[in-house]
């Protein structure tokens, strides 16, 4: 599905090879050995486990059911991504995933390597005791590669807190004696975990848009006036506008993103359509989120799929199918569920022309190089959706420190993060011909090559 991570390294590393300016000491023969070097290092896992956890279901069948870790690269600090339970996972996507965390961590400067973690299950199809059981089997499978200066998991599609809370407990039965509150991130507050990060992804996802548009644009308009390029025309075209917005998923990311969208000031703009995997509700003039909150936190997490659910809901939104939301008359699109939903079939008929990657991967290569060639502006995941894994980070310090950070607290030092990158990145990108997400990727590509060199791996 991420057919395009693997190719969009090498490119980065091409880039790198032609600046004179990046590792000046390596020249000629050594300099082509070297890159080639790093490009296979940087788009190779360091290692792939998979194993078929035996578990027994409550009508005492038992069910063999294959998972993953695959740790991709730990030069920057222990491994660290999310466990996601999909049946659509597969072996070659973890690998992609993970490799995008390095990268993701790379570029925000969080110390920690990349990994990502799944279970082939559709987790609808388990009842809480057998989802209990599967996951403590995860940890009891993985347990030695596992740990609070090994790898740390997280929660990603089809996993929470309420997963994190049972695979830590499970380690601190596993590992009597050792730190354990440090072991896995995302869990509840009061089991260890940080206040703010179940809404980081949501609101790091809304603030990198908020961020392009509100202080970089305005701050920038004269210097982007003098830029010629497309996407500093979309920038500046969108910097007063009334904004509308639609968000693909309601789940952990979507629904928070919708929120933030809702209540901010800083941006003139509203949510118009938003989507499930059942449903597409749509209103021109803005549907009211909050209440929409309300309904689905009663519903399962489901959005209302009938006039009768959409009046409960105290909503106003015509109802339409679920994959329509891509296709919606609106300014902003904001993906928030899974990978590969804009390609080649559907790219044309995108009218949003800013896109923002609260998932990961939602924009395949191809669609990904049509729209930026008609003017598009991508937020890549790399960039959007790091609120997660940097709040994981303020919450692995507070494990292990056992001092806990206040929510405000929480949220100013995860804007901090993500505005330096910002402020490193945006520039570039209005300045050069790359993609914001090739910049990207350059950025994180440039930040491992030089570690990996300077700590002597390429002898
Ligand atoms: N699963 C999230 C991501 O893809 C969070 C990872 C983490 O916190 O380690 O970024």
């Amino acid at each position: 599905m991420l057919d395009n991570s693997k190719e969009i390294v090498t490119k980065s590393l091409q880039a790198l090879r032609d600046d004179p300016t990046f590792l000046p000491e390596l020249e000629g023969e050594a300099r082509e050995k070297a890159f080639t070097s790093l490009a296979s290092i940087i788009s190779t896992p360091n290692h792939v486990h998979k194993s078929y956890l035996r578990v027994r279901l409550e009508d005492n069948r038992v069910e063999r059911i294959p998972s993953f870790r695959v740790q991709h690269n730990n030069m920057l600090g222990p491994y660290k991504g999310g466990i996601r339970y999909h049946e659509s996972v597969e072996e070659s996507e973890v690998e992609d995933l993970a490799s995008l965390m390095t990268l993701k961590n790379a570029l925000h400067e969080v110390p920690f390597g990349g990994a990502k973690g799944g279970v082939v299950i559709d987790p609808a199809d388990f009842s809480d005791k057998e989802l209990y059981a599967i996951s403590k089997k995860y940890v009891q499978y993985f347990s030695e590669i596992l740990g609070p200066e090994k790898d740390i998991p997280a929660p990603d599609v089809g996993t929470s807190e309420r997963e994190m809370d049972w695979m830590m407990g499970e380690y601190k039965s596993i590992h009597p004696g050792q730190r354990y509150r440090e072991s896995f991130t995302g869990k509840s507050v009061m089991n260890g975990g940080s206040l703010g990060r179940r809404e980081a992804t949501g609101r790091g996802v809304y603030f990198t848009l908020r961020y392009l548009l509100h202080d970089f644009v305005k701050d920038n308009k004269d210097w982007l006036g003098e830029r010629k390029s497309k996407y500093a025309k979309t920038a500046l075209e969108h910097q007063d506008k009334n904004l509308s917005v639609a968000i693909q998923g309601f789940g952990n990311v979507g629904s928070v993103a919708a929120l933030e969208a809702y209540r901010c000031d800083y941006l003139n703009n509203k949510v118009v359509a938003v989507s499930d995997k059942n449903v597409t509700l749509y209103n021109p003039d803005g549907i009211d989120i909050p209440n929409l909150i309300r309904f689905t936190s009663t519903n399962h997490n489901n959005l209302p799929i009938t006039e009768d659910e959409v009046k409960e809901a105290n909503i106003k939104a015509d109802i339409h199918n679920r994959d329509e939301l891509l296709e919606v008359e609106c300014d902003v699109l904001i993906f928030a569920a899974l990978g590969g939903q804009v390609h080649k079939g559907n790219m044309k008929k995108i009218k949003a022309k800013i896109l923002v990657e609260g998932a990961n991967a939602p924009v395949t290569e191809e669609a990904d190089e049509y729209l930026n060639e008609q003017g598009a502006i991508i937020l890549p995941d790399l960039l959007a959706n790091a609120g997660g894994v940097i709040v994981s980070y303020l919450e692995w310090l507070q494990g292990r420190e056992t001092q806990f950070l206040e929510e405000e607290e929480v949220f100013q030092e995860l804007t901090t993060k993500m505005e330096k990158t910002f402020d490193t990145v945006y520039p570039q990108y209005f300045d050069n011909h790359h993609s914001l997400r090739e910049n990207c990727f350059i950025h994180s590509v440039m930040k491992l090559s030089t570690i990996i060199y300077r700590q002597g791996k390429l002898y």
